[in-house]
Formats: structure tokens, sequence, C-alpha cells
């Protein structure tokens, strides 16, 4: 990778591996986007890529196939759209996430995550960390969200109308996963950004790149990583209640009916998301939401007759059939990811072919390398294309690791090394 390639990170763009290509990762505070700027993102990828936007598992849009001349241009029109893409990739904090976009705090907490981000995106103090930092809030501990996060909040309380989060630290994915730490519970709403900071600075401190704070927590232990966090400047501080006119895009969701866009792999063209995006305008006020499951999720306004809306939604775009009914997560894999092992699209595919039909239930997640940015370890099934081995030929064909979750932490690796035919025979007698 050129230098100006890999300067490119914090701006959110990655290189692809086809030569010359490169992708813009868009941050959404809690998935959430406005149907005007869900254009933006649909125009410019028909512009200037090749009209492919793809939805991440941490409700981010990403746009494929960008030319390195057309990177100015498509920051200055994500800019007009009052998106940003700062601190998307690299070594900053990423995508405020939320996966609980159906919770009755949810409005709350996209206010929150829009607050985080405006606080962490394009400040230096927070910028050129050992590597990335992950901050997500949930209204539950349910799906095990907070254990995948550098910070993970979850709703714990609200007191004089005031949210309190139980704050989780360290955890993380890929080659190492690790889950979260239980770090302090109920901590108010106005103590949430000095603490951050406070575990920012120590982690920016003490990890070598491109270690994640995961890192600190094993070269340390939980105690000590803790002491040293607690024993930062800013950790006692208190910055006091936001007030004013609310920033969030969403209403409470029991004002109306929520409707789920399935989308296989995450992936839409432009002209589907122009589609999806007029359908917010008509039935959700003119809001999205990209899910933690790589769908979008309209909700219907309380003035909105259901019934035709619905109709309506069910015929959008055919982008589910391929799933063929599964909820599916997958990442780009080696189609465009340097990363990349598997040809992940392709073998969702297979595997939707293959998967039982009691199978179809579950959660199922497919990740092309042990990045597992698919979050392999949170589904109930997570498989992950975790090395390659040569043939006689000479030809490098992936081996496969399947993982099963069954209790509320991070899901277990029950078999290694699977070629995809045996992969495929394995997810056919699952249940
Ligand atoms: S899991 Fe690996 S192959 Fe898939 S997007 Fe992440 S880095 Fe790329």
């Amino acid at each position: 990778m050129s230098a100006a390639a890999s300067n490119y990170r914090l701006d959110g763009v990655y290189p692809q591996r086809q030569d010359g290509f490169f992708m813009q990762r868009v941050k959404l505070p809690a998935g959430v986007i406005s149907a005007g700027q869900a254009r933006t993102v649909a125009r410019i990828a028909a512009r200037f890529g090749q009209g492919k936007i793809h939805l991440t598992t941490r409700g981010s849009m990403e746009i494929h196939w960008l030319p390195e001349e057309s990177l100015p241009l498509v920051k200055r029109e994500l800019t007009k759209a009052g998106l940003t893409s700062r601190g998307a990739c690299g070594g900053a904090v990423r995508g405020i996430t939320c996966g609980s976009h159906g919770a009755q705090g949810f409005p709350e907490i996209e206010s929150l995550a829009r607050r985080l981000q405006l606080h962490f995106t394009g400040n230096p103090r927070f910028e050129r960390l050992p590597k990335k930092f992950k901050i997500g809030i949930e209204a539950s501990a349910a799906g095990g969200r907070h254990l995948i996060q550098d910070v993970g909040l979850v709703l714990s309380g609200a007191e004089e109308g005031r949210n309190s989060y139980d704050i989780w630290i360290a955890g993380g994915l890929g080659r190492e996963p690790r889950p979260g730490f239980l770090f302090c519970e109920r901590l108010p709403e106005e103590r949430l950004i000095p603490v951050i900071e406070a575990v920012i600075r120590v982690y920016a401190a003490n990890a070598p790149p491109p270690k994640r704070l995961k890192f600190l927590a094993a070269q340390f232990g939980e105690e000590q990583l803790r002491q040293l966090i607690e024993a930062e400047s800013v950790y006692g501080e208190e910055i006091p209640p936001v007030t004013g006119l609310p920033l969030q895009l969403t209403a409470p969701p029991e004002r109306g009916t929520r409707f789920e866009l399935p989308v296989f792999a995450g992936e839409l063209t432009s002209g589907e998301l122009e589609e999806i995006a007029a359908a917010a305008d008509k039935y959700s006020d003119g809001v999205l939401l990209v899910t933690a499951n790589q769908d979008i999720a309209l909700q219907l306004g309380p003035e909105i007759d259901a019934a035709t809306a619905l109709t309506d939604l069910r015929q959008l775009s055919g982008t589910a059939a391929a799933a063929g009914g599964c909820t599916m997560r997958v990442c780009p894999g080696n189609h465009e990811c340097l990363m990349g092992l598997a040809p992940t699209r392709e073998v969702a595919r297979q595997l939707s072919a293959a998967i039982s039909e009691a199978g179809r239930s579950l959660v199922w997640a497919l990740s092309g390398c042990p990045n597992s940015c698919s979050q392999p370890q949170l589904a109930d099934v997570g498989i992950v294309s975790s090395r390659l081995t040569t043939g006689e030929n000479g030809e490098k064909t992936p081996l496969f690791d399947l993982y099963r979750r069954s209790g509320a932490g991070l899901g277990e690796r029950v078999l290694e090394k699977l070629p995809l035919a045996q992969l495929l025979t394995e997810v056919g007698r699952l249940v």
C-alpha cells in the first residue's frame, strides 16, 4: 500500500484488493441516516463507483470501487450532505454503533450516539491511536454486542429523566477474541465522556500499534487496567447534562410499526437504495436505519396505514431472495477486501441453499478472514474463513472454522479447517 493510501485511512478509506480502487466508509451514528443522505450515498456510488453499497454490521455504509482521483470529490459530496467519514477507518474512534433499534429507549440512544460521534470525530486528541477504538451503545445486554467493543454501554436505568449505563471495556473479536469486562455499573450520563476519554488516554499511552485495548486487559489484568483508567485526571469529571432541542432523527418505536427489509449480504445497488429512500420519505418520516444484521429498518409513522405500507414495502427490491429466508451477516471477503481469504457472497449463497429448514430460523454470520467483521462469534452459527490450503495443482482454497453460540458470552469454535464441501454438509445437519 502506498503512503498516500495509508494516509486516507483516517478519512474512512481503505484500498481494495483490486489495484487502483478504494472503499469509502461512512459513519452513521447508531446506524441512522436520513433519506436525503441515503440518496447522496446512492448517487456517489453510481457516479464515482460501480453503483454498489455495502451495509456493515456496525451500521455504516461503504461505497466500493472508487478510483483514487474521485476520493476528494466523494468527501465533498458527503460533507455537503452532512455525512462524515472521518475516523471510519484507521486508529480512531469508529462509528458509534447500536443493535437495539427496536428498543423503547432507542431515540435517546441515538441522541447519545450523535453526541459521542460529534465529540470524538476529527478530534486530534482521539486520532492516531494504536488501532481502531470501538464504542457501542445497547438498550440491553441480551445480544452480547457490548462484549465486543472497546467501550460498550448498556442502558441500566433512568433517574430524574437522566439515563445511566453499565460500562464494559476491552472487548474485541479478530484473531484473539476476548469478551469485554464490566468496568462500572449505573454510570450517569454526565460521566460518560470523561470515563471514555480516560480509557482512550490509557489505551493511547500503553498499547503498542497495532494492538487493541483488549491487549492491555490481557497484559496488565483487568484490575490494573481499571486502576490506570481511574488514575487519569479526566476520569472523575462531570459534564453537565445536555439541554436543548433533541438531536435524534428517530421517534419512540411504540409510535408505529417497524419494518425490516432484508438485504442479502448487506449488498445494495444505488438504484435499490434510492428506492428505499423514497419509501422512507413516504412511510417513515424520511429516516432509515442500518441494522446490526446488515438490513434496513423503517419505523412507520403513527399516521401511516400499516397494512398498505407493508404491502408496498414487501415489493421493494429483490435483495432478500438470495438469502433464502436466512438472516446471514456477510463481510465483503475476497470480492473486494485485501484481507479476504474466501469469496464470501458466493459461499453465502451456497450456505443458504444447504441450510436445513430448521437452521433457517437461526442467525448466521460469515467472515472472509479471522478479523471477524461480520461478528461470527455473536451469531447462533458463525463461520470464519481462517486459512488457505494449497492443492496438488498449486491452487489455494479457503478452509473454514465453525462457531456456535449458546450462552450470553461469545460463541465457541466447534469445528475447524473444513473445506467448503464439508462445511456445507455440516451446516445441513445443524438445527
Ligand atoms: S472479516 Fe476479513 S475479509 Fe471480511 S471484511 Fe473483515 S477484514 Fe475483510
